[in-house]
């Protein structure tokens, strides 16, 4: 027993654990007549302690005399209750459920309750702590019942620094927070709380670190976490335990967290959360300019190679004007260097005698006024050459708008204001034409709408220009021409007529007043742009239609009443030479022969006429029948067979076809053949030979005559086809022609659908060739 209290003393110094408290227990083991209670009562005393026990199986509490001094004290009733009379009532039920449990063998927490010592009114703190004890013979309830007025007023310091702290770390702008050793929330600040509001309910003390963080990763709190939760977790996890580095994080909301965790000496960890929103965005702000800075330089680089390697010029002016830079095709173009114009205002040196002064106002007026300027301006190189520029000016500004520089793009146009110069001056001379020709000058598009219409256009057709403009040209024409003009136009894209270009025909106008009259009319085409136009010259012919019908008319009464008295003086002149009359004497027969030489060859000529009179009005009749071209070529060789006896000349037929037969007028091919036969003979000399041939194909038959005479030279062989033309010539056998023949025979060869050409050399002879169709109809 009495080692049982040892053990008891020694448990409660332990409790006490006080240095005046140890020495207090040597000075009391070496006191003589000190019992083991006196002992006891010595260390209660001084420990400010109640030691007790409680014995289960008796039911009763030991150690617990009255005279233990202002320490309450666990005492039965005599109900079997404790004795609560000296507890203070707020602190009785839990007194009294903590002795319950000790009754009934459980062991309770430790507690804190108040209660007054018998003598005082004054409440005093105590402690309650119990524990069970088993020793040998059986198991008792130790407790301990200590004042800790002291320890509650310390307790209560540390509280206050607590909730200081606490008070402190809430009003902290960062997230804070406590873990204890087990990872347990021990503490955090609202703030923490608030950052993480999905999560906000799970941070309760006590919470373990993971269940916060699991309650933040199933609301979806940390965006990098989706898709790799489990992932996500363990890393996390990981990361706190070691608390050795700083994380950022990012929340659902976009906001950035970073996390600084450090463990404690006693293995707690405590955690900061700071906001870096803003510090991220700034970043990311920074990021962007930094970004946008190199772009920008990026961009000034390549400008400026650009700038170098532009034919345009290219200057920087400073804010005011002043040049800062110019490129290398500015200098190559105005010959002034950089050097020669830093500083200076471009317009005082490139500007000269002759630059407009209207033009300069209206651009300073606008450079003073901030706008951006550009036109064509006359300007001067540094040699003194005039050069024509085309300018835009533009002020470069910075970010909150104010002019930092000027910038001017140049070209050298001088070429084009010259060409442009020119055109107008064409234009102008052209014009004057328009306006003073006599001719109707009518342009217009390709559906036949008239664009231009000159003056003389207005007087030949009565018609205004601004009422003629946007008019069909047919408007203009007569007849056939009125209702076909749009065909011919269909035509000529089609291809079929080009051949009106450059050529002039007839036709009809109309004037305003409905005047029928005959035009000429040429067509040129040209292009203005993309769209073809023509470009009609109109000539009022009525002047010399009537002219050429009188003459016609004339020459018609003239050759006819010629024809009638001219023939029977021909033959009564071939009676009179011929002997039928009368003998003659020898002068007198050579005066006939003369006479009746030239009134052959006037009825000659006479017929000639007739026959240009008729083909000029159209009234050539051509009486179309099958002939057969080497009967004709046949009956043609005997009939001049006398002529060519009289020149000495032989006539051949070379060559037959094997298809002669042909439609066409015998008479009047005939007479084509016999012309050319004839002049075959007059210019072949005495001894020579003319050859005639025929072939034919399917379509066309060919005939020619070929003499080995004085031949053509070949800048006349066209004019022979023209009316009374002749070569000049000494031969006086040549004398008797009119000139007309060959006139006649190509407007008879086109109306077979033919075509007469000429193959000749000076001296070497020609051969006259006739091509015709053998139908007349194709
Ligand atoms: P002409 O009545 O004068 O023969 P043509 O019209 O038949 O009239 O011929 C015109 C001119 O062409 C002739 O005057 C002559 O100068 C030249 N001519 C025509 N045929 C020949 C030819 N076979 N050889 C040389 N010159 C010719």
């Amino acid at each position: 027993m009495a080692g049982h209290k040892r053990a008891s003393a020694l448990r409660a110094c332990q409790l006490g654990n006080d240095e005046g408290l140890m020495q207090k227990l040597k000075m009391t083991s070496v006191a003589p007549g000190f019992s083991d209670a006196d002992r006891m009562k010595a260390i209660q005393q001084l420990a400010k302690a109640l030691y007790w026990e409680w014995d289960s199986e008796r039911r009763e509490f030991r150690f617990h005399a009255a005279e233990m001094l202002s320490i309450w004290k666990p005492d039965l009733l005599p109900s079997g209750e404790i004795d609560t009379s000296l507890v203070a009532p707020s602190s009785q039920p839990l007194l009294r459920q903590t002795f319950e449990m000790i009754f009934s063998n459980a062991i309770p927490d430790p507690i804190t309750f108040e209660a007054r010592a018998d003598d005082s009114a004054s409440t005093v703190t105590y402690m309650l702590r119990v524990d069970p004890f088993q020793d040998e013979e059986r198991s008792i309830v130790r407790g301990i019942i200590k004042d800790v007025s002291d320890n509650t007023v310390l307790a209560e310091r540390a509280r206050s620094a607590e909730q200081k702290l606490l008070h402190a770390v809430d009003v902290l702008h960062d997230g804070f927070v406590i873990y204890d050793s087990d990872d347990r929330l021990v503490v955090c600040n609202q703030r923490y709380r608030d950052l993480y509001p999905k999560s906000a309910h799970a941070m309760i003390p006590g919470a373990t670190f993971s269940d916060v963080i699991r309650a933040g990763l199933d609301a979806g709190e940390y965006t990098h976490a989706i898709g790799r939760e489990e992932e996500w977790f363990k890393e996390r996890l990981a990361k706190h335990l070691t608390s050795d580095q700083e994380i950022e994080q990012l929340l659902d909301d976009g906001r950035w967290l970073r996390i600084a965790e450090r463990k404690t000496v006693d293995g707690m960890r405590i955690g900061l959360r700071i906001d870096i929103t803003k510090l991220k965005q700034n970043e990311a702000e920074l990021k962007a300019t930094l970004a946008r800075l190199q772009k920008s330089e990026l961009e000034a680089r390549r400008l400026s190679v650009v700038a170098d390697r532009t034919k345009s010029m290219v200057t920087i002016l400073d804010k005011d004007g002043r040049v800062e830079w110019v490129n290398p095709a500015f200098t190559e173009i105005t010959g002034y260097t950089i050097h020669e114009l830093a500083g200076e205002d471009p317009r005082s040196i490139m500007r000269g005698v002759n630059t407009d002064k209207s033009v300069t106002q209206a651009v300073d007026k606008d450079i003073h006024d901030g706008k951006s300027v550009s036109g064509t301006m006359l300007h001067y190189k540094k040699t003194g050459d005039p050069i024509w520029i085309e300018f835009e000016r533009q002020a470069i500004r910075d970010t909150d708008g104010s002019v930092i520089q000027h910038m001017i793009v140049a070209h050298d146009v001088t070429e084009h204001v010259r060409n442009t110069e020119v055109l107008a001056e064409r234009a102008e001379s052209i014009r004057a034409i328009l306006d003073t020709v006599v001719d109707a000058i009518v342009t217009i598009d390709s559906n036949g709408v008239i664009l231009t219409f000159n003056p003389a256009a207005e007087r030949m057709f009565g018609i205004r220009c601004k009422d003629a403009l946007g008019k069909n040209v047919n408007t203009l024409m007569a007849g056939e021409h009125h209702t076909n003009h749009s065909l011919y136009i269909a035509n000529y894209f089609a291809g079929h007529t080009k051949n009106v270009i450059g050529k002039s025909r007839e036709f009809t106008a109309v004037k305003a007043d409905g005047t029928i009259f005959p035009v000429e009319l040429a067509v040129g085409e040209m292009f203005s742009g993309e769209n073809l136009r023509f470009v009609g010259i109109i000539r009022d012919i009525s002047e010399r239609k009537q002219l050429e019908r009188i003459k016609r008319e004339f020459i018609s009464t003239v050759s006819h009443e010629l024809k009638t008295p001219l023939t029977s003086i021909t033959g009564a002149l071939g009676l009179a030479r011929s002997g039928a009359v009368g003998s003659l004497s020898e002068q007198m027969q050579n005066i006939i022969d003369i006479a009746y030489r030239n009134s052959e060859r006037l009825g000659t000529l006479v017929t000639d006429i007739l026959d240009i009179e008729k083909i000029d009005a159209g009234q050539m009749s051509y009486d179309m029948q099958e002939s057969n071209i080497d009967q004709l070529i046949a009956d043609c060789v005997v009939s001049m067979q006398p002529y060519a006896n009289k020149f000495g000349v032989s006539l051949k037929i070379c060559g037959k076809t094997d298809d002669p037969v042909f439609m066409g007028d015998s008479n009047r091919i005939t007479q084509v053949i016999t012309n050319l036969i004839s002049n075959g003979i007059k210019f072949s000399k005495s001894g020579q030979q003319v050859e005639v041939r025929s072939k034919s194909t399917a379509d066309t038959l060919t005939f020619s005559v070929k003499d080995f005479g004085e031949g053509i030279s070949q800048e006349l062989q066209e004019q022979i086809f023209t009316r009374f033309f002749r070569v000049d010539s000494a031969d006086d056998r040549h004398s008797g022609g009119t000139g007309l023949g060959l006139s006649i025979c190509r407007p008879i060869v086109e109306a077979h659908r033919g075509a007469i050409s000429v193959e000749s050399s000076l001296g070497e002879g020609s051969t006259f060739t006739v091509r015709i169709s053998r139908n007349a109809d194709t």
